[in-house]
């Protein structure tokens, strides 16, 4: 296990997420495909490892067009790792050929019978396109799932702080979000919650449950801003970015776990603030919220507008507010997607709230409800 012994050139540099159990942290790290296996280094204070090819394990076989793997072995008990990048699967699969094969080996999973199901549904689902194979998984799943799921994650993230619950807010915000979901794509459904919670974030969980902020919605100039990320949130929702990064953070089997009602998610705030989404993930969310405001009428500067004004902020008294940063890291980057709306041609649009209502948003923390006693079966 001498990190010395590899002698070949140079060889290619993957972005990789291990994950060593349910209660622990993913760490991010960097895979190599070396002469006997995946060699997977973590930086300074974990030891090096190396996964041997013949001993790896999918959940479902490797297609050479893969942009993502989820990799197992015994080499590691209980471990995932998740390994990013386009050629990764190819090279892969040279390497190590049995993971190409249609052979199912589904049998070493806990729930094997329920998830071989499931993953060859998601697996004939995206056979055409070169989709992400977590993400065709996520898709499967049944709603209540991913509910499920999206529960776990939202009280983890939300814990110790009260849900805001001011009647006529609740109304504004269902107002706005049904105007948004207009456009959603058939069977997509949203349930939008604020947190009377001073720092700014917005962040989607699974099964398309969304949170804001009051830190938020008090730095929004005006309700367009709002729907803006509102919009940007259900277009992660609309992508399964927040199932997929969870599967990918936590493992299939910790997420499938959840899902089937045994247990809670450790550490899902920790896990979903370091998660943030890829480049491509954000122009995707972005593409999606621009369809939903057109097709609510809203006009689409908020969006640029309200990301570029709190970088800004961020920028200009650094430190101030950790949180902001971090919600802005994982959000990345405010002049592109300024550069994308301006793009947007002209169109019919009206304030995404009446003034009236946009008061009752702002105000809807004035009642909240307790948080609920955590749960200590999981
Ligand atoms: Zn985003």
């Amino acid at each position: 296990m001498s990190p010395n012994d590899t002698t070949h050139a140079d060889p290619v540099r993957y972005y990789c997420r291990f994950t060593g159990g349910r209660a622990t942290s993913p760490v991010d790290g960097v895979a190599t495909l070396g002469l006997s296996g995946v060699e997977i280094d973590l930086g300074p204070g974990h030891p090096s490892q190396i996964w041997q090819y013949d001993r790896l394990r999918t959940l479902e076989p490797v297609r050479a067009n893969a942009i993502d793997v989820l990799l197992s072995s015994p080499d590691a008990p209980g471990a995932s790792l998740f390994v990013q990048g386009g050629r990764f699967a190819a090279d892969l699969a040279s390497h190590a050929p049995h993971l190409t094969a249609r052979a199912a080996r589904w049998r070493n999973w806990r729930w094997g019978l329920l998830l071989a199901a499931l993953v060859a549904l998601a697996v004939a689902a995206s056979f055409a396109a070169g989709w992400s194979p977590l993400r065709s998984f996520a898709t499967a799943l049944p709603d209540s799932w991913r509910q499920r799921l999206g529960d776990s994650a939202r009280e983890s993230m939300t814990q110790g702080h009260k849900q805001c619950a001011d009647a006529s807010g609740v109304a504004a915000l269902a107002k706005l979000s049904e105007r948004l979901s207009k456009a959603a794509p058939e069977g997509v459904s949203f349930n939008v919650r604020v947190y009377d919670w001073p720092l700014m974030n917005a962040f989607a969980v699974p099964g398309g449950q969304i949170v804001l902020t009051k830190g938020l919605i008090d730095k929004a100039e005006n309700p367009d801003e709002v729907a803006g990320v509102l919009a940007h949130e259900m277009g992660h929702g609309i992508e399964m970015h927040p199932e997929t990064g969870i599967i990918r953070s936590v493992g299939l089997a910790a997420a499938v776990e959840i899902m089937l009602g045994g247990g809670g998610l450790a550490n899902a705030g920790l896990m979903l603030a370091q998660l943030g989404y890829s480049r491509g993930a954000e122009r995707e969310a972005d593409l999606d919220a621009l369809h939903l405001l057109k097709g609510a009428g809203i006009a689409p500067k908020g969006l640029g507008n309200f990301f570029m004004r709190v970088t800004k902020m961020e920028t200009d008294n650094s430190g101030s507010n950790g949180g902001a940063l971090n919600w802005l890291r994982t959000h990345p980057p405010a002049a592109e997607r300024a550069k994308l709306v301006r793009q947007q041609p002209d169109y019919p649009a009206t304030p995404a709230l009446d003034a009236q209502s946009w008061q009752e948003l702002q105000s809807i923390c004035k009642t909240t409800i307790e948080p609920p006693k955590p749960d200590n079966n999981g």
